[in-house]
């Protein structure tokens, strides 16, 4: 397993007494971090040994998950016991969660709003205002331009779209950069989180119209 590139580790092997970058496996030893009877509670970013922040390096990213993964293999672990092999398997689950949140940038900002005890998207429907109308507009523009089989203005439609899309996605990363310690810019993020989703669904729409 490669060597940390950033962060101080947190805790030490309870085997080796090695530092630990990751909770989930020990890099010196291969000891498995015990899982406790009532599941795992790691956080995603400590477990890949990453500061809590949107802004990351999906190289690192990838690196780590790449490591730990080779770490918590259940066929390394295969030799032991059945409790060990039951560990490698839900410790490589976790893992496996863990850097699906962490490497889609809406389910990072997701993950991040959620640490910081904001309302989730059952608990908060709400989006931008106006946003509602321009989706609907630009759907209907959409269909016509479908029903007239105008390729021109559909990709131009399809142009709006991504770039609507990319604006709240830079807007959100903005909230997500900002103090989430601030009720207001928690209930902006969940906006913006919802908006996304609208801008997701039109835009596939847009592709498979253009398609
Ligand atoms: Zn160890």
């Amino acid at each position: 397993m490669s060597a940390p590139e950033t962060s101080s580790p947190a805790v030490v092997c309870s085997q080796c007494s090695t530092p630990m970058y990751s909770p989930l496996c020990c890099a010196s030893c291969g000891a498995l971090n015990p899982v406790p009877p009532e599941g795992l509670h790691f956080n995603y970013f400590e477990l890949f040994g990453l500061p809590a922040a949107y802004d990351l390096d999906a190289a690192v990213l990838h690196r780590r998950y790449l490591a730990l993964s080779r770490g918590v293999h259940p066929d390394i672990h295969g030799g032991g016991s059945d409790d060990q092999r039951r560990q490698a398997l839900a410790l490589s689950a976790e893992l496996n969660r863990a850097y699906e949140t962490l490497r889609d940038p809406v389910a990072r900002a997701e993950y991040l709003l959620m640490l910081a005890g904001g309302p989730s998207p059952a608990e908060d429907k709400s989006v931008p205002p106006r946003l509602l109308g321009e989706v609907m507009t630009l759907r209907e523009e959409l269909e016509e331009a479908e029903g007239s089989k105008d390729a021109e203005a559909m990709e131009r439609l399809r142009q709006t779209i991504a770039t609507r899309r990319q604006a709240t996605m830079d807007e959100i990363a903005n909230l997500c950069r900002s103090t989430t310690r601030d009720e207001a810019i928690r209930r902006q993020l969940r906006k913006q989180l919802n908006a996304v989703k609208y801008w997701n669904s039109l835009l596939e729409k847009a592709q498979t119209t253009a398609a």
